[in-house]
């Protein structure tokens, strides 16, 4: 019947419920102790000109170096680090780690390109992430043009005012912006005009259909259109292919990220793109 049937849900769903909820709150307390004990480290993806293949950006990775289970990934902890607000601090952290970096490379005497930095929409919500760069720039001596900042577009479902508003003054202090897994989320066309972002990044699902049929290419080379029409820079993520590389160059995209021209990978190993054209010889 109707009612036991609502029953045996019931049933079904506290215990899945409520296992959630306690693999939420461990995780929320091994963060806590984590962020303390500084157990997160950087990974680096590098980006590189969609026709001549020359390093122009990296994007910073945050991994957690777990004592017992290993290196975990953003997937096994950033949801619960967003909804118990841990994510601000985590964020402090990632951002202190990259500018360290960034001076560590510039003392090496490298041609620094500029580092992406993803946040998340509560870290806007405090309406402290231009703070959050400054403090870190400032710290250790970096110029505000090697660092970017990565949203998506979910950062405006609520409190709008307060995002332009935050947008405006990280380009007042020279912090370029990327609008990240563009095209997965819902921002009117509207917004995107008021939204100061320099860059689409567009989501690697959208990569993935292209090379094989015809219709992938027509979403992307809108999307070039567009940016183009709005000033805006285009970069593909999650390219994997030579034939993905190829419609993109066709198509006019600028820039490119993917494992085709490397995973993320720790700031040891990736300096060797430093001052490189990397792109794969075309099929
Ligand atoms: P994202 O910002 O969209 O980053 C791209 C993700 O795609 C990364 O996963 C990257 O390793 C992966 N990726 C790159 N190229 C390829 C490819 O060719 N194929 C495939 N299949 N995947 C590719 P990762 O490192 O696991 O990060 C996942 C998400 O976690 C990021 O997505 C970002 O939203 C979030 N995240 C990572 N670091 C931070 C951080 O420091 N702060 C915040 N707030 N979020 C972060
Ligand atoms: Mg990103
Ligand atoms: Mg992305
Ligand atoms: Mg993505």
């Amino acid at each position: 019947s109707a009612k036991s049937e609502a029953k045996g849900q019931h049933r079904f769903f506290s215990a899945d419920l409520y296992r959630q909820l306690q693999h939420r709150l461990d995780t929320e307390r091994e963060l806590a102790a984590a962020i303390e004990e500084d157990q997160f480290i950087v990974h680096y993806q590098p980006r590189v000109n969609t026709h001549s293949g020359e390093l122009v950006g990296m994007e910073a990775l945050v991994r957690w170096q777990h004592p017992e289970k290993g290196l975990l990934y953003p997937g096994a902890f950033i949801d619960i680090a967003e909804a118990s607000n841990l994510i601000v601090q985590l964020g402090e952290v990632v951002m202190d780690k990259v500018c360290a970096q960034l001076a560590q490379w510039q003392a090496e005497g490298r041609a620094l390109v500029p580092v992406s930095v993803n946040a998340s929409a509560r870290q806007f919500d405090e309406g402290r992430v231009k703070d959050l760069c400054i403090r870190a720039l400032r710290r250790h001596g970096i110029d505000a043009r090697y660092i970017e900042i990565e949203l998506t577009e979910s950062i405006m479902a609520n409190n709008a005012q307060q995002v332009f508003e935050e947008l405006r003054s990280l380009h007042e202090i020279g912090v370029p912006v990327h609008l990240d897994d563009f095209g997965t989320g819902y921002s009117s066309l509207a917004a995107l005009h008021k939204l100061d972002v320099d860059v689409l990044k567009v989501d690697r699902a959208f990569t993935a259909q292209l090379g094989a049929a015809q219709e992938g290419e027509v979403f992307f080379s809108a999307i070039v259109s567009m940016a183009r029409a709005l000033g805006m820079r285009v970069i593909a993520e999650g390219v994997e292919t030579p034939q993905q590389l190829a419609v993109l160059q066709r198509l006019g995209c600028d820039e490119v990220q993917g494992y085709l021209v490397s995973r993320p990978l720790p700031a040891a190993e990736v300096v060797r793109f430093y001052g490189q054209r990397t792109l794969p010889a075309l099929a």
